[in-house]
């Protein structure tokens, strides 16, 4: 070859070298794809500055700012009304929510009324004497917009009802006066931005098809609004929406310790996490998963979290990932899906050594799946373990081998399984668990569709209420 084609293969080969290089750090910043596509622990110093300076007041926040509604209370195009007086928007930072001196809404009451509740006092506190209904003397009330769904006349549907609900007093013969008030819930320090009582304007049948709506179908808080207002005449203002979703995040926290306890207690889990941003801080959202229960909780990325759900161990197995605060537990199960991906991941490396290794990975584990498979079906007389067992070992030299590549992920991959060595072959001494951790995978999915359209939440409030939203 002439030299001045070498130089012009070498350039050539510069070139790809370069736009490659520049395909991999292409992000959201510095190319036309979109944010979503940014890993979720990276941020733009916008919002690490979001993160630092969290809102004075959630409550402005979680009643104007849903979780999965970016532009609630907040009109990019509007103008401030003295354009001279204000500082221009790209200088200043709205806040979110209902801006300072901006006119309020109030609801119209174009409903007609249903119904009418009285709330009155059957018996005397005092003397338990019966009270005579015709005494009650009203001195508060509120509206309350439900849904009916059971059946009238015998056609299906829904009826929206909108009741009227009194409270007030009768005074006894005995001379005490004996009044109702509203239910409400005991003060609860984790939940104080949202008291709870029956003066709501939901009822809890519409409360349900609402949190149905945001949580299950993933609605946002301005698509949820648009369906009540225009399909059932239903007119709620998104902080309204809000609220009710907030709410029956509350109401179903008692749940959640019954159902760490059959965690607890479980034979099997599958675990596994994901990036969850609140205010911009990267948080970690978890999945444990039993064959009757999943619990979701969000937090921080280390083993504290893992240490107040079980403590120093857990019962049953525990499938996962690699992440080492696994590490800790025994019986523990390696997830063979991760590993194959990687192996597979090599089989397509430039790197000699790299295609060899996962070759010779991606075929003991195929190997190795056949075998409990067939297991699965009849049980073999000789286990698995003690036919696989030199098999294992020549496996183990090969990682061994492997351990100190000079390719990276050739290395890094057999340092997986020397580093988890025993989680991944309890499969072959009893076959009947899994070698994947599909379930909880699966369980991740529709969590990283909710974060794609909400982008994280805003609150330590609307966090806690998040996570409850697939309980079960
Ligand atoms: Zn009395």
């Amino acid at each position: 070859m002439l030299p001045q084609h070498k130089d012009k293969l070498l350039l050539t080969l510069i070139d790809d070298l370069r736009e490659a290089r520049e395909r991999l750090g292409a992000n959201s910043q510095n190319s036309s794809r979109p944010p979503r596509t940014d890993s979720p622990w990276s941020s733009t110093p916008d919002q690490e500055h979001q993160a630092k300076t969290p809102p004075k007041s959630s409550t402005e926040i979680d009643k104007n700012e849903p979780i999965d509604d970016k532009q609630e209370g907040v009109n990019p195009t509007a103008q401030p009304s003295d354009s001279t007086a204000q500082p221009s928007e790209s200088t200043v930072k709205r806040k979110v929510g209902h801006q300072l001196h901006a006119p309020g809404h109030g609801r119209e009451l174009t409903l007609p009324i249903s119904a009418i509740q009285t709330h009155a006092p059957c018996h005397c506190a005092i003397c338990g004497e019966a009270l005579d209904a015709q005494h009650f003397l009203a001195h508060s009330g509120h509206y309350v917009l439900d849904i009916d769904i059971t059946p009238n006349l015998g056609l299906a549907g829904i009826r929206v009802t909108h009741e009227k609900h009194l409270y007030g007093e009768i005074a006894c013969t005995c001379g005490h006066i004996n009044s109702t008030e509203p239910g409400s819930c005991p003060d609860d320090p984790s939940w104080k931005k949202l008291p709870m009582n029956e003066r709501g304007i939901v009822g809890p049948t519409l409360a349900s098809l609402i949190v149905c709506m945001a949580q299950r179908m993933r609605l946002s808080r301005r698509q949820t609004q648009e369906f009540l207002r225009d399909w059932l005449d239903v007119p709620l203002s998104t902080s309204t929406i809000n609220r009710c979703i907030h709410e029956a995040g509350r109401a179903v926290e008692p749940l959640e310790e019954q159902l760490v306890e059959e965690i607890r207690e479980a034979s099997l889990l599958h675990a596994d996490e994901t990036p969850w941003k609140e205010w911009g801080q990267l948080l970690w959202l978890w999945v444990i998963i039993s064959p009757t229960v999943c619990l979701f909780l969000i937090g921080y990325r280390s083993q504290e979290l893992l240490d107040n759900l079980f403590g120093d161990q857990i019962k049953g197995w525990l499938m996962s990932d690699g992440y080492k605060v696994y590490r800790k537990y025994q019986n523990r199960l390696r997830c063979w899906a991760h590993v194959i991906r990687k192996a597979k991941g090599l089989t397509e490396a430039y790197d000699e050594e790299a295609i060899n290794f996962g070759k010779q990975v991606n075929q003991w584990l195929e190997k190795l799946m056949q075998a409990i498979y067939q297991a699965r079906e009849s049980p073999p007389g000789t286990p698995m373990t003690v036919t696989y067992a030199a098999e294992l070992e020549a496996f183990k030299q090969l990682c061994e081998q492997h351990r100190e590549s000079k390719h990276k992920k050739t290395r890094e991959l057999a340092g997986e399984f020397l580093n988890d060595w025993e989680a991944f072959w309890v499969v072959l001494a009893y076959p009947f668990l899994p070698f994947t951790n599909n379930e909880a995978e699966r369980a991740l999915r529709h969590w990283v569709i909710a974060r794609l359209i909400s982008q994280g939440t805003r609150t330590e409030q609307g966090t806690s209420t998040a996570r409850r939203k697939f309980l079960g």
